[in-house]
């Protein structure tokens, strides 16, 4: 691997996809090193989704000039590659009058961070929005949102892809050096790849990474954040539910978003534990989620829970400490030339990745002058989703492709079609998870039970490999070992 690309971009959660199309408008070879087998593999999938107004971090820090800036870009980043978001507003609520002043305090900060359309509100207007929720007041920030975290990382990498920018999977960066003005990137499978520049984007492994060859004390404190998903309750709330801020400010507190697609989803918690990839969850957690939600929308207590899941932030201190946030780390190492650092990006790095991914390229831009590729394609199209179509529109697509008739996925109405689709992505990725994130085949109330099977099938037959070559996610994870039966003994 002698080529020498101009840019390796070391993950491909948010931050490096969003980085990687905002570099694809240049005439640059960018090239993208992922450990997982897919983009959003790490904290980018296991997240709230909500598109943050911006009011929440100190004015000033690039925590919230980069998530203001973020939230602006989203409708037209949307528009152009075709992932969904929606500004539904959220409710910050008060329990009790106590709450009020910080409530103002909250709006204060959001003025300052220049968040349009914050307004406090009492608890009757509250019944008025939301005739569910519960609460002494609230403060309504109406350009808050939610997008699917992962639909957004695939529209970006898809984008990025079609101009010309590459992504490896299943490909750890081991480690890194500098060879005259050349990096020299070992990965996990003994290949070494060369770049001018190097940016880390490896969210909890990028204080690891960066001093694989930059000398600094960054140090990664993760804390786990546990979800639960309920079944379909969409006329439960229309809008996001918070409640007001702990006082330490480490967190946001538990909160009630819903998504897209009708599910509610209720965390998350905040635990720091030890190890940076300890997603497992807790009874003693959920019982807490929905206690402390049910505060707030007590008719949640009678929602069906269908999964639980935890995600991790990647916090750079320990309230211990005293310290009660830390800006992101978005810099040009001093001594290390070329080597950019991305560090500490947790909430709302998601929000804020369209805008921290400019700053970047702002960074390489004041280094060497950046040429515009004339042949840079903004635009993304989707797989069509057979759910969101008119009856007129179904029918007229069965008729022209039988597989559209087959429905697959039952929970969420997922068809043949859609799956192969999934299947034959432009990223080349190949497992279950892979259909999963991109046609939401599994993610119903049966959790794959119906579906998987078939998908299963389809896999086998579209791809010409046994069901043994089939994996999870990563080359670890067999879904099949081999026969319980042998086939003569069929019948
Ligand atoms: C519980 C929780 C809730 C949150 N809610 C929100 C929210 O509602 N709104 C919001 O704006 N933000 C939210 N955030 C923050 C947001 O999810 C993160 O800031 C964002 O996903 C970080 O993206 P990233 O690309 O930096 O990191 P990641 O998504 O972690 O991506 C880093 C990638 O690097 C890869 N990698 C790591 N090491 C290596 C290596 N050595 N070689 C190759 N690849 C490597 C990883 O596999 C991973 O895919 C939340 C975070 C958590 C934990």
């Amino acid at each position: 691997m002698d080529k020498i690309h101009d840019i390796i971009i070391i993950g491909a959660g948010v931050v490096g996809c969003a980085l990687a199309r905002a570099l694809s408008r240049y005439k640059l070879d960018v090239l993208v090193l992922e450990k997982e087998d897919d983009v959003a593999g790490s904290t980018s999938k296991a997240n709230s989704g909500v598109i943050h107004a911006g009011y929440h971090k100190k004015p000033g820090s690039l925590k919230a000039t980069l998530n203001v800036a973020g939230h602006s870009y989203f409708q037209r980043l949307s528009d152009e590659l075709d992932f969904p978001v929606k500004f539904i507003g959220k409710l910050v609520v008060a329990k009790k009058e106590n709450e009020i002043e910080d409530l103002r305090k909250l709006m204060d900060r959001g003025f300052k961070n220049g968040v349009k359309g914050l307004e406090l509100i009492d608890g009757k207007q509250i019944k008025h929005f939301e005739p569910n929720v519960n609460g002494f007041a609230a403060m309504h920030s109406p350009v808050s949102g939610i997008t699917s975290p992962y639909l957004m990382c695939i529209a970006l990498a898809e984008n990025a892809h079609l101009n010309g920018v590459d992504f490896v999977f299943d490909t750890e960066v081991t480690g890194i050096s500098k060879e005259k003005e050349i990096f020299v990137v070992q990965v996990s499978n003994g290949s070494i790849y060369r770049s001018r520049w190097l940016i880390n984007s490896a969210g909890l492994n990028s204080a690891r990474v960066s001093q694989m060859i930059c000398e600094n004390d960054h140090r990664m404190y993760p804390c786990r954040g546990e979800y639960y998903i309920t079944d379909k309750v969409d006329t439960l709330i229309k809008r996001l539910i918070y409640p007001t801020p702990s006082k330490d400010g480490v967190t946001l507190g538990i909160h009630i978003t819903p998504t897209l697609d009708g599910n509610i989803l209720i965390g998350p918690s905040a635990e720091y534990i030890e190890r940076l990839d300890d997603t497992a969850s807790t009874r003693e957690v959920m019982d807490k989620l929905k206690r402390e939600s049910s505060q707030f929308l007590p008719p949640i207590k009678e929602a069906k829970f269908i999964r639980n899941y935890a995600g991790i932030r990647a916090k750079l201190f320990h309230p211990s400490s005293g310290v009660k946030d830390a800006d992101f780390v978005i810099e040009e190492d001093e001594s290390i030339k070329r080597m950019i650092n991305l560090i500490g990006i947790e909430s709302p790095g998601l929000t804020a990745a369209p805008a921290i991914a400019e700053k970047v390229v702002g960074i390489i831009g004041e280094k060497e002058a950046l040429v515009d590729d004339e042949k840079f394609n903004p635009e993304r199209k989707a797989p069509v989703v057979f759910e969101h179509l008119s009856d007129d529109e179904k029918a007229r697509l069965i008729e022209q492709d039988p597989d559209y008739g087959e429905i697959v996925c039952r929970c969420e109405t997922i068809t043949k079609k859609e799956v192969l689709a999934a299947l034959n992505n432009p990223l080349g990725v190949r497992t279950l998870d892979g259909v999963k994130k991109r046609c939401r085949a599994g993610m119903g109330r049966c959790q794959g039970g119906f579906c998987t099977p078939r998908i299963v099938e389809i896999m086998t037959d579209e791809y010409g490999i046994s069901p043994e070559e089939i994996y999870k996610n990563n080359e670890s994870s067999n879904m099949f070992f081999g026969k319980v039966k042998d086939d003569r003994e069929e019948g």
